[in-house]
């Protein structure tokens, strides 16, 4: 297991010999120590990606995306280990780490790499005389801050756009869960990517994660993390104006109406919540039941909470494992006292399990706690499996409730009813809605927020925007002095 800093193509000790002891949540154990990058780390990690930039960016778009083809097969190679290291360090059930997490990490490496070379320019029909072409280019050095919910995949859906159009990056991973990108940074050094083209320096937000953010030498920053973070990460870039984008938080609402089929919607609207703990960001956080079967839909999903398999992620019987982290827990936990003090009802959960096995981690039932739409449980980001229940008795007042927060990041419907799914989607104010389904993500689909969820988009062909821009030129094709000189 790697855990020094990878920079300029080689594994490096922090310059001033930090550390940061890596934590494993089923336990609270540690499990290694990693270097920890600081802000002259990484300056050093700036140097090399910049000084990797001119041959990168000039380098065939196809040979830029052979070496990320590769990469993908490198992660499939080597999945049944990076899915271990994953769980070990987040908590992940190692059965969603292999169906999920790895699988997801190397599609989407590989549809960047088949991406590479299909970003085309335009010719605009500007007047005769003239020929108007706009390329895009990349960007230069771009810094790549992620958080510890889905480390591995973060990785790929930050560093293969950017690594596709031309972009040389500086990644820091969460210092809490750095080590699946460690591991990761290994294999792109081993397929072939030039020395400086990647470098991956794990560290804390304040030293590191601030620095990247405000060297003037880095022409993006792309952040996924909390609100509170990405306000911050917008004043930071003001120092050389660099762009931003931003994946924030969300509050997702799930929205099950009176013609759902409610089976499919009890377990549809599980895997919103309960998978990956309820750390996602997108997660349907926020339950809107018909009044009419709110109740016959409550039986079945409470039942269905309260038969999830806690326990050690690496089990592949697990089917919840514990939170990333005990600061995480108890944050989690404090909501539980918010919600009763604001008069909210815990229907099931609100604890963590009373299996001795499991006393030591950073388990956390899964909760589902009955709540007024302006409760602070329903507008504030908890970010674990803990789901609110309110009830509706139309469209209208249920597109009021999903609108009612300050963020926009996804959102889902359960209906039979084509054109009441339609309305809605276009309604709510979501970067995203999935009907009768939820969380599903694809390389090929826009991922992005709006208000409080931030901007920009991650994956797709949008992707491949964020990280280029446009430059316009302008030929005189006939070589004439333009009539308005005078001459
Ligand atoms: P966080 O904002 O504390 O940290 C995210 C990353 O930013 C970490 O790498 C951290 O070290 C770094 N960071 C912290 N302070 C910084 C600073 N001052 N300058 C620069 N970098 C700094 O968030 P978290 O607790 O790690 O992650 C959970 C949050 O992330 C949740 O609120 C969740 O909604 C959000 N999230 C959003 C998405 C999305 O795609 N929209 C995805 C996952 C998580």
């Amino acid at each position: 297991m790697r855990n020094q800093l990878f920079i300029d193509g080689e594994f490096v000790d922090a310059i001033d010999g930090g550390t940061i002891e890596v934590i494993n949540p089923h336990d609270c154990s540690v499990i290694t120590e990693i270097a920890e990058g600081r802000a002259a780390d990484i300056d050093r990690a700036v140097d090399a990606a910049a000084a990797a930039f001119p041959a990168w960016r000039s380098m065939a778009a196809a040979e830029r995306g052979r070496l990320l083809l590769k990469l993908a097969d490198a992660i499939e190679a080597h999945g049944e280990e990076l899915a271990q290291l994953e769980s070990l360090d987040t908590g992940h059930p190692i059965s969603d780490a292999r169906k999920l997490d790895v699988p997801r990490t190397a599609a989407c490496f590989r549809y960047f790499g088949g991406m590479a070379d299909k970003l085309q320019g335009d010719v605009i029909p500007v007047e005769p005389g003239f020929l108007n072409y706009v390329q895009r280019e990349p960007l230069g050095v771009v810094g790549q801050i992620v958080p510890w919910n889905f480390p591995l995949m973060f990785c790929s859906w930050k560093m293969g756009p950017a690594l596709a159009a031309g972009n040389t990056v500086v990644l820091k991973p969460s210092e809490l869960t750095p080590l699946s990108s460690l591991r990761l940074a290994e294999l792109m050094n081993e397929v072939g990517f030039p020395a400086g083209v990647v470098n991956m320096v794990p560290g804390y937000g304040a030293g590191a994660g601030e620095r990247l953010a405000t060297h003037a030498g880095v022409a993006k920053v792309a952040f996924t993390g909390s609100t509170a973070t990405g306000r911050r990460i917008v004043e930071y870039s003001a120092s050389n104006l660099k762009r931003v984008q931003l994946e924030l938080g969300g509050k997702g609402a799930n929205i099950v109406f009176d013609d759902a089929i409610i089976p499919a919607a009890v377990g549809g609207s599980a895997f919103a919540i309960f998978h990956n703990q309820g750390q996602a960001c997108i997660a349907g956080s926020r339950l809107l039941l018909h009044e009419r079967i709110a109740d016959e839909f409550l039986e079945r999903f409470v039942a269905l909470a309260r038969s999830i398999r806690l326990g050690n992620p690496l089990d592949p019987a697990t089917e919840m494992g514990p939170l990333t982290s005990p600061m995480h827990r108890d944050r989690v936990l404090s909501y539980v006292k918010v919600a009763v003090d604001e008069g909210g009802e815990i229907i099931t959960g609100g604890s963590a399990p009373s299996d001795p096995a499991l006393a030591n981690g950073c388990y956390i039932e899964p909760t589902i706690v009955r709540a007024k739409p302006g409760d602070r449980v329903c507008q504030e980001e908890v970010f674990g499996p803990f789901v609110t229940v309110s009830t509706f008795s139309s469209d209208d007042e249920a597109l009021a409730i999903a609108n009612s927060t300050d963020y926009g990041l996804g959102g889902g419907l359960w209906t039979q009813n084509l054109s009441r799914a339609h309305r809605m989607a276009g309604a709510m104010r979501s970067g995203m809605v999935w009907v009768n389904s939820y969380k599903r993500v694809n390389p090929g689909s826009p991922f992005g927020g709006t208000g409080l969820s931030g901007y920009g988009h991650e994956m797709g062909f949008e992707a491949m925007r964020e990280y280029t821009e446009a430059k316009s030129i302008w030929i005189n094709v006939d070589a004439q002095i333009p009539p308005w000189y005078p001459r």
